[in-house]
């Protein structure tokens, strides 16, 4: 990997302001672009989970006493920092994860952005006085940190999901123990790396990289001193925290996963809906869990769009992300690539129409070829799992009512998106879907301004936006009598 800072690659978990080493005891990151391993990371396990709890205790009172501008003005170092080194933290990511060096760089500002988001959001935290109910008493309330929090993140997004969680917890005055997932450890310890050098006191933000998630995240929730959990990840994991934490009683953002239905009506913009269902269904190779995962298409235009949808995918370029114009790079690994392979098969064995693609890429490894399939039924897997690659399925619908009951039957609730130009069923649809996001004639909507979150089997809590810190906060109401 050539870096203008080589010493942005980190390879031990960042605990208490320190390097900590695992010795020998070291698991491998692997480019999935070539399979190559690009880094040996320490294997920790619970006792140094124990050991960021310690540090994260004393430091997260400190760090709470500080005002909320002294804490903005070290976000605000980091979110410098992050900005300056977008280059090598996008070349640290593409290598580590495979998506695209474009998205990397827009991913890297996209993360950056919620650190400069809740340093600003950090200083208009306000209690209230209440009007009073009886004319002896005063009433107020107080709005406080909720203390250390756990965080475990996700593969898809290495940059942005950390700094999601991060940001808001410690412009709130917490403090917190991260573990990243194990295929993108190096981007988490990138960014500990500069949260070191813009002055984030020691023990403020902890990584504890490891193999060993069941451990650690029990670990965490086990651990009464920990006051939330945050967890981006499968719905499955998502319920094993939410049980491990029901001793502790601790308070849970869940952000989990997805089966996004993209409905395109018949007055819809045909050429928009096309080139917007492609960046909705195919960036980061359609790893994302607000990913479009079902298109439903009406009668009228269906065929007109399957033609130029699939067009458009067999046009995409396909192949490691470091190379110039790459707009598709590999599945993450084999297990991610075998779901692919098996919605793809089974949609074909059940009576699905191959537009195109529809078979591993002849670049060999995890990488598959952007597909398109029309004439999807709902009995196949893909209309109720999450295909987690990228496979755009079409399915055809006559009315409203049809498309709004098939969106809504799945267990999941995170993104929607609605392709029409008549304001009215805007509004409409927009009401009658169960999904915490709606997407409106575009297929891009994440910023640090929206809130993200989901509803159903999708997740609790929001984050970014200007509801995101709450996650963070607790409201103590002070009765003053006089
Ligand atoms: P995953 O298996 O749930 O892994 C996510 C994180 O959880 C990783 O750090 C993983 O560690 C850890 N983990 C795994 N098993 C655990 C356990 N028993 N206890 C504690 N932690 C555990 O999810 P994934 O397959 O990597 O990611 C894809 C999923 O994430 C998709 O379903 C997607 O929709 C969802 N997602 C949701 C959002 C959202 O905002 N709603 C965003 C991105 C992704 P290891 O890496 O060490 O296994």
């Amino acid at each position: 990997m050539k870096l203008k800072d080589p010493s942005l690659l980190r390879l031990d978990s960042y605990i208490d302001g320190k390097w900590i080493d695992a010795g020998s005891k070291r698991f491998a990151v692997t480019n999935p672009a070539t399979g190559d391993v690009i880094a040996e990371v320490a294997d920790h396990g619970a006792d140094q989970i124990t050991a960021a709890i310690d540090a994260a205790v004393p430091a997260q009172k400190a760090w709470a006493k500080k005002t909320a501008k002294e804490r903005a003005m070290v976000m605000r170092k980091w979110y410098d920092l992050i900005m300056q080194n977008a280059d090598d933290l996008a070349i640290i990511l593409t290598t580590e994860m495979g998506k695209p060096l474009t998205e990397a760089k827009g991913e890297i500002a996209y993360g950056a952005s919620f650190v400069d988001w809740f340093a600003e959001e950090a200083r208009r935290v306000c209690g209230d006085v209440l009007e009073t109910p009886q004319s002896d008493k005063r009433l107020l309330t107080f709005k406080q940190p909720i203390g250390v929090f756990g965080a475990i993140t996700p593969w898809n997004f290495p940059i942005a999901m950390i700094t999601r969680k991060v940001a808001p917890g410690i412009a709130a005055g917490c403090s917190c123990v991260l573990k990243p997932a194990e295929q993108t450890p190096l981007s988490a310890l990138a960014l500990a790396e500069l949260a070191d050098r813009a002055g984030l006191p020691a023990g403020v933000m902890n990584i504890v990289t490891g193999m060993d998630a069941p451990a650690i995240g029990q670990t965490m929730c086990a651990d009464p001193r920990i006051r939330k959990m945050t967890f981006t990840g499968s719905t499955e994991v998502g319920r094993i925290l939410m049980r491990q934490s029901a001793d502790s009683v601790k308070k849970m953002s869940l952000e989990l996963g997805g089966n996004a239905p993209l409905l395109v009506f018949d007055d819809a913009d045909l050429d928009k809906a096309v080139a917007q269902s492609i960046l909705s269904k195919f960036r980061n190779a359609g790893q994302t869990c607000v990913c479009a995962n079902r298109i439903f298409v009406q009668a009228g235009i269906y065929d007109a769009f399957a033609e130029k949808l699939a067009a458009a995918a067999a046009a995409l370029k396909v192949g490691n992300g470091l190379v110039d114009g790459v707009e598709q790079g590999p599945i993450i690994d084999m297990q991610g690539f075998d779901k692919v392979k098996a919605h793809v098969d089974d949609a074909l064995a059940n009576g699905a129409t191959l537009m195109t693609g529809g078979k591993p890429h002849a670049l060999g490894g995890t990488y598959f070829e952007p597909t398109v399939l029309s004439g999807m039924t709902r009995d196949m897997r893909l209309f109720s799992e999450e295909t987690f690659g990228p496979v755009a399925g079409l399915f055809k619908f006559t009315d409203e009512d049809e498309a709004i009951e098939m969106a809504n039957d799945t267990e999941f609730g995170l993104a929607a998106y609605i392709f029409s130009e008549n304001a009215a069923r805007i509004f409409r649809v927009s009401e009658a879907l169960e999904y915490g996001i709606v997407s409106v004639n575009t297929g891009i909507f994440s910023s640090e301004v929206g809130p993200f979150g989901g509803v159903k089997n999708s997740g609790l809590g929001r984050e970014g936006s200007k509801y995101g810190i709450d996650e963070f906060l607790e409201i103590k109401f002070v009765c003053l009598g006089m």
